[in-house]
């Protein structure tokens, strides 16, 4: 099947091994995907299906190697396959998959996280960022007695049914402003605002006094592109839940063991009462948390009356693996992360600068994302603005010269220890052409 673009032009390449899985996938599974922005449908094209990965590298099904600037979305932060990270996981395997009893290593990755993150004094271990950020809004109205819960417009907390209003990410590529199968009274007790807006926040408040059960925000926003908190966003918003008795939830499920060793935490410092997590925190592997005050965690089943379960949660391969993959990210690893993320947003601009292309590289510590904008983008209002048309043309450029960029301009792109310098050359070599495809792209 050949590809052509939305504007009837025809793609670089083909890639006839993906296309053919792509339609026997489509005949069995919706979309022929097993999670909606993989589909390609922001881009356009044939979704590339992956065989293998090493260090900086993937792998499709056609044979053609990719820097790769997805990471899984996040997750393989020292890059795949890593050897002690394989090694960890065949181990665990060996050993059995799943007890359904307690066993040392969630023991040992859940102190992991503690002593990382200050304030987690007690953490559960569950098999997904949405179950974390899920479970986290039932503890928080279990604990504090009231309903509504307050989101932030571009921020994607999972797929929870009543986080799933105004939500980034796959939401956004979509433009589905609400889903179907999401409920009035699912979304009705969810107050969205616009991020970056404390007096938004203080007039929720305001308005429903003693209603609030907690204030979930993306630590650092990646799910409408990257749009860092504005300095003492997040401590007004701590402050304004102390005052009104409402829980702060930091969603860390990106930037959690990413951004530092501790997390967005790590770089502002600002005390969240709760906390989740996951990608990085499981190696590859389903895992996710949620954690904070221990006063609070205590109404957790079974230690208190909040229920809370899962079948593989705390999986002995899972946190074989992410405890792994932690020990491994040391200062020097952040560090690594750090300057290869910068290197990689200088070429980048410089390119995107010499044709004439407006844009924005946007930054959360080792994480950023590009808008096609001459305006620097501080919530879901401005992301929307931008030239998607340009990324559209940029990606496919890259894509055809073995760049895998997110395929989505509402996305994050992700590095890893492991893209050293040919990786680095090869984004470099292939950014010129990408460039002036942005720059000669038509809406
Ligand atoms: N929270 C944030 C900030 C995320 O970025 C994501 C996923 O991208 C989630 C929650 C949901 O995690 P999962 O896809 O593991 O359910």
């Amino acid at each position: 099947m050949s590809e052509s673009s939305p504007s009837g032009a025809p793609y670089p390449y083909e890639a006839p091994v993906s296309q053919a899985l792509f339609d026997r996938a489509s005949a069995v599974t919706p979309g022929g995907v097993n999670s909606p922005v993989r589909a390609f449908r922001a881009v356009g094209g044939t979704p590339r299906f992956m065989v293998s990965g090493s260090g900086p590298y993937l792998t499709d099904a056609d044979g053609r190697e990719y820097v790769d600037l997805v990471c899984s979305w996040g997750p393989m932060i020292l890059g795949h396959s890593h050897p002690e990270v394989i090694a960890a996981v065949q181990e665990a395997v060996a050993r059995g998959t799943s007890f359904g009893t307690p066993g040392e290593g969630e023991v040992a990755l859940a102190e992991e996280i503690v002593a990382r993150v200050e304030p987690v004094e007690q953490v559960r271990l569950v098999s997904s960022g949405t179950e974390a950020t899920m479970s986290a809004i039932r503890l928080a109205r279990g604990f504090t007695q009231r309903s509504k819960v307050i989101k932030f417009a571009g921020c994607y907390h999972g797929h929870v049914d009543s986080l799933l209003a105004a939500a980034g990410s796959g939401v956004a590529t979509f433009a589905l402003p609400d889903t179907p199968g999401v409920t009035g009274a699912q979304a009705g007790d969810t107050i969205v605002l616009p991020y970056n807006d404390l007096e938004a926040v203080q007039e929720a408040f305001h308005r429903h006094p003693g209603e609030i059960a907690c204030v979930i925000t993306e630590a650092s926003p990646g799910n409408m592109g990257v749009v860092p908190p504005e300095p003492g966003f997040n401590q007004g918003l701590k402050d304004a839940c102390a005052k009104n008795g409402a829980l702060f939830i930091s969603d860390e499920v990106m930037t959690g063991f990413r951004t530092s060793r501790s997390g967005w935490y790590g770089i502002e410092g600002v005390k969240p009462d709760l906390m989740t997590f996951g990608k990085v925190m499981g190696g590859g592997f389903p895992a996710a948390a949620f954690g904070g005050r221990a006063d609070v965690m205590a109404h957790l089943a079974p230690a208190g009356p909040v229920y809370q379960a899962g079948t593989l949660s705390g999986n002995p391969v899972a946190t074989a693996a992410g405890l792994a993959q932690l020990r491994l990210l040391d200062d020097a690893a952040y560090e690594t992360v750090d300057a290869v993320s910068a290197q990689i947003r200088s070429l980048v601009s410089e390119a995107l600068t010499k044709e004439g292309v407006a844009h924005q590289v946007q930054t959360a510590a080792n994480m950023f994302s590009v808008f096609f904008t001459d305006r620097r983008v501080r919530d879901y209002e401005d992301a929307k603005r931008q030239e998607s048309f340009r990324f559209t043309a940029f990606f496919h450029s890259l894509l055809a010269n073995g760049v895998y960029l997110p395929p989505s301009s509402f996305e994050s792109w992700f590095v890893s220890t492991a893209h050293d310098e040919r990786a680095v050359q090869k984004i470099a070599d292939a950014l010129p052409a990408a460039a002036r495809a942005a720059a000669e792209a038509t809406a």
